[in-house]
């Protein structure tokens, strides 16, 4: 499939498949909108993804690309039960079995990105999963919490265990395996504390993590709002060549647009939030926490929710004020992991 017929077929599913609103969204909007259920869906060439509707509202993907002599796998979903639902679908989507996995790649830190990993492992007989340093760093000792906060959420779904990645990402090398290859860009303070930029030249195919997501509403924890959109107006001339966004949530597209959409929403966000501090005098009021909520809303209107957050009206909240702590503006520490499962 070249790319015009790539972005034909994005569009003809997009209409083929509208946003369904679950019982409960419709109960309450503030939930926003939920995907499409699970489905595989081809990025290009070798490339397939995978996505599955996790409990909360929430769509992740993992990703597969075949290479001459194995397979290799981009993130591992969030809980074994999501981890066994994608490699159960492996081969079919591949034609491969699950023990031809070469390597597993972690893209960074969040544990909706690496929270199967250790059912990833097994189903590949052990082939080795690889981050950066500080990826590795940060989800051996649980330096956010995340880990210890999904245990307590999902309990036996979750290894007891820190599935832990070794050091095999680093910036400007390229990572081979199985007779795949891809360059690898290592950018920090956006979405995360670090993110791993995955590039696969052939296909023209950016592996972006959550630097940009496809209609997900994104999550401003980092307090690197500024930082972030600075990487995100850059990225074109990182990966002059790209044509594809394969996102760490929402369905794969075409660059351009995907990260136009991207700063479109934290360029709104950002000014949203400057003006509110102009009408509180450098205080954010609880009616303009209310303004921003239905503005952005209003403007990005099928945008899901993400970071296991149940709402979207409630991840915005949390992003208002992680932002005013990014910009000390806020000495409240507003960065427990329990926040996150708050409706
Ligand atoms: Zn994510």
């Amino acid at each position: 499939m070249n790319k015009r017929q790539f972005l034909m077929a994005s569009a003809a599913a997009t209409l083929a498949t509208p946003f369904v609103q679950t019982a409960w969204a419709q109960q309450d909007a503030s939930v926003g909108p939920s995907g499409p259920t699970a489905s595989p869906f081809d990025v290009t060439g070798r490339i397939r993804g995978y996505r599955v509707d996790s409990v909360r509202n929430h769509s992740i993907n993992t990703y597969f690309i075949g290479g001459s002599e194995g397979t290799v796998a981009i993130d591992t979903l969030w809980r074994i039960p999501e981890a066994e639902e994608a490699l159960n679908a492996f081969p079919a989507l591949t034609g491969r079995a699950t023990s031809e996995i070469s390597a597993i790649l972690i893209t960074h830190m969040h544990s909706d990105h690496y929270g199967g990993l250790e059912t990833y492992r097994a189903a590949a007989s052990g082939a080795p999963a690889f981050s950066t340093d500080v990826v590795r760093r940060v989800i051996q000792n649980d330096e956010h919490g995340f880990y210890a906060n999904r245990i307590e959420d999902f309990g036996s779904d979750i290894p007891s265990e820190i599935p832990v990645p070794e050091v095999g990402l680093e910036h400007a090398q390229t990572f081979e395996s199985g007779g795949v290859e891809l360059d690898v860009s290592v950018l920090r303070a956006n979405e995360a504390l670090e993110t791993a930029l995955l590039y696969a030249p052939e296909e023209r195919v950016l592996f972006s993590a959550d630097l940009v997501n496809n209609k997900t509403t994104p999550v401003f924890y980092q307090g690197e709002l500024d930082s972030w959109l600075n990487q995100l107006k850059k990225l074109r001339s990182l990966f002059p060549d790209a044509q594809v966004i394969a996102p760490g949530h929402g369905p794969a597209g075409d660059f351009d647009t995907l990260v136009a959409d991207q700063i479109a929403y934290l360029e709104t966000f950002r000014s949203l939030v400057e003006a509110e501090l102009e009408v509180g005098d450098g205080a954010i009021l609880e009616d303009g926490v209310s303004r921003i909520k239905s503005t952005i809303v209003d403007a990005f209107p099928d945008w899901r929710t993400s970071a296991g957050v149940p709402s979207r009206d409630r991840l915005i909240e949390l992003n208002i004020g992680w932002t005013l702590q990014g910009w000390r503006l806020s000495g409240q520490s507003s960065s427990n992991p329990r926040q996150f499962r708050e409706n």
